[in-house]
């Protein structure tokens, strides 16, 4: 059956200005990187998502590449396979918060767990730019959850 997945410039902007410019996963910032942001189907056409606004999601390049077309991974502290984080459903604060040095994002959630891994929020190059960019005052976004 064909599904069209073209998404017309105009939602492409509405998604970005929805997600302040921010992966909705990781919340990598788009304005410091060197490659756009792509515009994610939250659950994918393949899996039955639509094509619309509701279904999608501003997310990192490598945070889209490792998702592919995951819905689900595998939480080894309750040893369940459970759904992703669904920007357009749950709550990022809900889920997952910054360690104190704010370097890196640990999983409230069996679903926050799952997606920490399953997206490698946490990889050793990302770490860096975040270091660098803290030191510059780019990171972490404002009013982020933070380990007290
Ligand atoms: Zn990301």
């Amino acid at each position: 059956m064909f599904a069209n997945r073209y998404i017309s410039e105009a939602t492409q902007i509405q998604v970005r200005q929805r997600a302040k410019f921010l992966c909705e996963y990781c919340h990598a910032s788009e304005q410091w990187q060197y490659v756009s942001f792509t515009v994610d189907h939250v659950i994918p056409i393949s899996k039955g998502g639509a094509n619309f606004i509701d279904n999608l999601a501003l997310a990192c390049f490598h945070g889209n590449r490792q998702k592919s077309d995951k819905i689900k991974s595998f939480d080894e502290q309750t040893l369940s396979e459970v759904f992703l984080f669904h920007p357009r459903n749950d709550s990022w604060q809900e889920h997952f918060f910054w360690t104190k040095d704010t370097l890196s994002i640990i999983g409230l959630t069996a679903t926050g767990r799952a997606t920490v891994t399953a997206l490698r929020f946490n990889r050793a190059r990302i770490i860096n730019i975040r270091a660098a960019d803290q030191e510059i005052g780019r990171h972490p976004p404002p009013d982020e959850p933070i380990q007290s």
